[in-house]
């Protein structure tokens, strides 16, 4: 029998790596084998190929690796900060050596295309670089004092170790958004991964810890793998992690956020999105299109910045649409290893089935299918998870639409007035990114003045994918309002501490309160 091209890449990345058909599925310090009987199974969806099998951790392995961690904390938090970040560039240039073998494990274990499985790995790399620059930049304000012969300030302390718990579809950058971010502030991190994910989670781990254990670094990053109801909820209610970064769906995410608010820590919430893209027939026809491809079906539209609607302008509805269907049938949907392929695998069989029933829900409702709507079964790849990327026409009946389907189905719409377009946009709970596709300067103000997206990322004239790690990202409404990567997002894994110092010779009180004891 020929052996699949996924068992050869497999073979060859497993061999370089350091990888094989088991894993321990704890790293603390050192690699130890989680006591539970259940074990994770990391399968590919591009042909069914079985990837490796993960141990998964019991509630004695996670309180022993939360420990670690505190003692780690305690240490690393007395390191100067530009310290820990040359270390963190350290880590980011091993991954940056590694960065072909990482890119291909998420690629055979996500379905990922080629590009977008080394562009993970590059946005890890990038964090790297930003977290280095950040080291020296953790800035807090000074304010005038009222009292004389005062000062007073503001400082900004490590806060402890802080859990991330993170999605499948990012199954490594998002970790490092936060990891990399924490770690310069003077934390440690406790990495929960999805046990979709498990793989290419022990992979990057594989990679951080001989940093760490080169540069004799305590144990600051520890990866635990487990059930999300088990592993993952005793994370959210354990008072020793002040902070716990999610990252995935708005249902888990309400769970998270209520276990985390009960024993008043702090959540980062990086919930699901519902993108909209407003084309107005002011815009460049080639970019549009091209955004709004990129933006519906890269990762087989399982991205959290997915387009899953686009909003069209009533004179160019018809002859739009027909260009996107005429697209659509050119797109090349396949193994995501081949060169050629634009659009891979989903996750399980659980997501073709939600895609299924999605598209059945949204005819029933009066939606059309315009483009695809069916499961495709690949020759060579029968065991793998691909689906046809999905155009429906819809309106506001059609209210399936307000849910985030994690597939490549766009609902188009057709709007007469930009503010129509702008209430069409707003109609959804989710509110993660969002755009504009236009050359006249008034819909694009109106598309970013208050009154218009109300998401946490505008674009103009680019894809509602595919953000860049400078800026703070995360989203509003049941996007949960979290913010991660780049601007000040580094607050979040710090406590601000206000300092008020009297270098006089009396005791004079704020508001001039008088205080006399006699
Ligand atoms: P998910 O909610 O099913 O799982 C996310 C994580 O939560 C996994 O690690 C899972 O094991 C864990 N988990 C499950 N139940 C839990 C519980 N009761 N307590 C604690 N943890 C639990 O999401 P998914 O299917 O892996 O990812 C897709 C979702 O993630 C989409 O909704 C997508 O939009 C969202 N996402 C958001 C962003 C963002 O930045 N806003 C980025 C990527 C993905």
């Amino acid at each position: 029998m020929d052996v699949s091209q996924v068992e050869k890449v497999k073979e060859e990345v497993f061999n370089r790596l350091g990888i094989s058909a088991t894993e321990n599925g704890i790293f603390s310090g050192s690699w130890k084998k989680g006591k539970s009987s259940r074990t994770i199974r990391s399968i590919s969806p591009i042909d069914g190929t079985n990837l490796c099998s993960i141990d998964q951790a019991t509630e004695n392995d996670y309180n022993s690796v939360v420990s670690t961690s505190v003692k780690a904390f305690e240490e690393w938090s007395q390191v100067p900060a530009p310290k820990r970040g040359e270390f963190i560039k350290k880590v980011s240039d091993a991954l940056e050596n590694s960065k072909k073998d990482l890119g291909l494990i998420v690629s055979l274990e996500i379905g990922k295309v080629i590009s977008e499985g080394q562009g993970e790995i590059q946005e890890m790399i990038d964090i790297g670089h930003y977290a280095l620059g950040l080291s020296r930049q953790l800035f807090g304000l000074t304010m005038a004092s009222e009292r004389p012969f005062h000062r007073m300030y503001e400082q900004w302390l490590p806060v402890g170790p802080v859990g991330v718990i993170s999605a499948f579809n990012f199954p490594s950058s998002v970790w490092s958004w936060n990891s990399f971010i924490a770690a310069v502030c003077g934390d440690s991190v406790i990495w929960k991964p999805s046990s979709k994910a498990a793989l290419s989670a022990i992979a990057v781990t594989k990679v951080v810890a001989s940093v760490m254990e080169k540069e004799s670094v305590p144990p600051i990053f520890s990866t635990i793998c487990g059930g999300g109801a088990e592993i993952g909820e005793l994370l959210s209610k354990d008072p020793r992690i002040p902070v716990v970064s999610f990252t995935g769906s708005v249902a888990t995410g309400k769970i998270i956020s209520k276990n985390v608010a009960e024993r008043l820590g702090r959540s980062i919430l990086e919930l699901g999105g519902n993108n909209g893209v407003i084309v107005s027939s002011k815009a460049d026809r080639s970019i549009s299109m091209k955004g709004l491809l990129f933006g519906a079906l890269a990762t087989a539209g399982q991205r959290c910045t997915t387009t899953r609607r686009a909003i069209i302008e009533s004179t160019i509805y018809k002859s739009f649409t027909s260009d996107l269907i005429q697209a659509y049938s050119s797109v090349n949907i396949g193994n995501p290893l081949k060169s050629e392929t634009l659009v891979g695998p989903l996750i399980d069989e659980s997501a073709v089935k939600t895609y299924q029933k999605t598209v059945s829900e949204a005819v029933k409702q009066g939606g059309k299918v315009l483009s695809g709507g069916n499961i495709l079964k690949i020759k060579g790849l029968e065991n793998g998870y691909y689906v046809e990327p999905t155009i429906i026409e819809a309106n506001d009946k059609v209210t399936i639409s307000n849910d985030e389907t994690f597939a490549p189905i766009l609902y188009v719409f057709k709007y007469e007035k930009i503010e129509e377009a702008i209430k069409i946009h707003n109609s959804v709970p989710q509110g993660l990114s969002s755009a504009i596709f236009t050359n006249d300067i008034r819909e694009e103000e109106a598309f970013l003045s208050s009154s218009g997206s109300d998401c946490g990322i505008a674009n103009v004239n680019t894809s509602t994918a595919g953000a860049e790690i400078g800026g703070a990202f995360g989203g509003e409404k049941n996007t949960g309002g979290g913010r991660e990567s780049g601007s000040d997002a580094w607050k979040g894994y710090m406590r601000r501490q206000t300092v008020s110092k009297n270098y006089g010779k009396t005791l004079p009180l704020s508001q001039n309160v008088e205080f006399r004891i006699s």
